[in-house]
């Protein structure tokens, strides 16, 4: 049988669209040869909505906003749904800043956020040491954003699979190769850094290198996600109650190149145990690289391509965060047809798009590809 909807791409955006899709009654298939391997394996899960508000992106904030807004609601359907926890955690975060060049780097970000409406809150270094003790007594600045939170993208990508599937949706381990090998009567590319070869939009792999620890006892000495401005470096530090420690990230224009390179994996290192330096005692469990969907404007395409293709990528450093507003926004434009005011600023076609070339590799399903939700 012909599905209502096909979807491309298993990462936490199309798994997402997938399960919303199918519980407003479509029928839905997703292809893809390995779900969750993309760019969601690779995220931290910060849902930083005002750290992560750059001078410039008015319209991508509006966004950032209005999906950490339904993340409360989604992280509780998803967790009802499927009886597992995504390991989203509310505890807030902390930015500090090390030297005085970082104070000032600090103070200027803070100035921003304040000019924004946007709560963020001085601390004194004593008492961003009393919140969190393993915190360098080096620190000399600190603010509280207690609305950044964090979820694990592992465990999300799990959820969503185990959810898509409760709902009807068909998991198929194919890679498609060009947009009309498929029948569905409508299509959602929504396949990372590879969208754009399926769609000649202008999405581009943006390299991120990033580690993850664990600490000793099981458990972090943190609870609330750091990020600091290190000597000129920005790292984060997200602590998860399993005991792991995600340190990140690079940001690299290199293409399709996932190498992990010793001067990364040593300067996270060295800024993360600058900022906490029980680290060191900390094991090593994984240093790798995904690629995040980049656009020129660092906001994502969403929307309709034509008829039948709608695109649902280049969510760059965000992806995570947007996950509940995309799903819910993309399922609409599925069964509506209209695009719903809260992605209208996100026209795909607002850049105008190359040809697109085939996707190599065999159109079949593609057995032996590991696929990193099952482990
Ligand atoms: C180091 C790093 C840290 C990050 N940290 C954060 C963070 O803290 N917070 C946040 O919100 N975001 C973060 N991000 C960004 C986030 O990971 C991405 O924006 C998000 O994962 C994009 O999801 P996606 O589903 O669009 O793409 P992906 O996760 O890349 O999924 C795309 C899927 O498409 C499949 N696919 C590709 N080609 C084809 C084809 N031809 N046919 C079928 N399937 C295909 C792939 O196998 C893959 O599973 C981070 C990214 C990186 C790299």
């Amino acid at each position: 049988m012909t599905p209502d909807v096909t979807v491309i791409g298993g990462g936490v955006i199309g798994l997402a669209i997938a399960w919303r899709a199918a519980q407003r009654g479509m029928t839905v298939t997703l292809l893809d040869p390995a779900p969750g391997s993309g760019a969601s394996h690779a995220a931290a899960g910060m849902l930083a909505p005002i750290n992560e508000s750059h001078f410039g992106e008015d319209r991508l904030r509006g966004l950032l906003l209005a999906s950490a807004a339904r993340w409360p609601s989604f992280a509780e359907e998803l967790t009802e749904a499927t009886g597992q926890d995504i390991g989203y955690r509310t505890d807030g975060t902390l930015v500090v800043a090390l030297t005085d060049d970082d104070k000032r780097e600090l103070d200027r970000a803070w100035a921003y956020h304040t000019s924004l409406g946007l709560p963020a809150l001085p601390l004194r270094p004593r008492q961003a040491r009393t919140l969190e003790p393993a915190l360098s007594p080096r620190i000399r600045a600190a603010v509280s954003t207690p609305d950044d939170h964090q979820v694990d993208p592992r465990r999300l990508v799990t959820a969503l699979r185990a959810a898509a599937l409760a709902a009807g949706v068909r998991i198929d381990h194919r890679r498609v190769r060009r947009l009309d090998e498929i029948t569905a009567g409508q299509i959602v590319v929504a396949a990372g850094c590879a969208s754009a070869d399926l769609t000649g939009l202008p999405v581009r792999p943006v390299k991120g290198q990033i580690l993850r620890l664990r600490a000793p006892d099981g458990s972090p000495g943190f609870s609330r996600v750091l990020r600091g401005f290190v000597d000129g470096r920005i790292v984060y530090l997200v602590p998860r109650l399993d005991g792991e420690v995600v340190v990140g990230a690079t940001a690299e224009e290199r293409g399709h190149d996932v190498t992990v390179t010793a001067g990364a994996v040593y300067e996270l290192l060295r800024a993360a145990t600058d900022l906490v330096p029980e680290l060191t005692e900390y094991q090593l469990v994984e240093a790798i690289a995904g690629l995040r969907p980049g656009t020129p404007d660092n906001a994502p395409l969403l929307g309709r391509l034509d008829d039948r293709v709608v695109v649902a990528t280049g969510h760059f450093r965000h992806g995570v965060l947007l996950t509940p507003v995309t799903a819910d926004a993309l399922a609409h434009v599925l069964t509506k047809g209209d695009i719903p005011e809260v992605i209208a600023d996100f026209d795909p076609r607002r850049f105008p798009a190359s040809q697109p070339r085939k996707v190599a590799g065999p159109l079949k399903e593609e057995e032996g590809d590991e696929d990193p939700t099952q482990r």
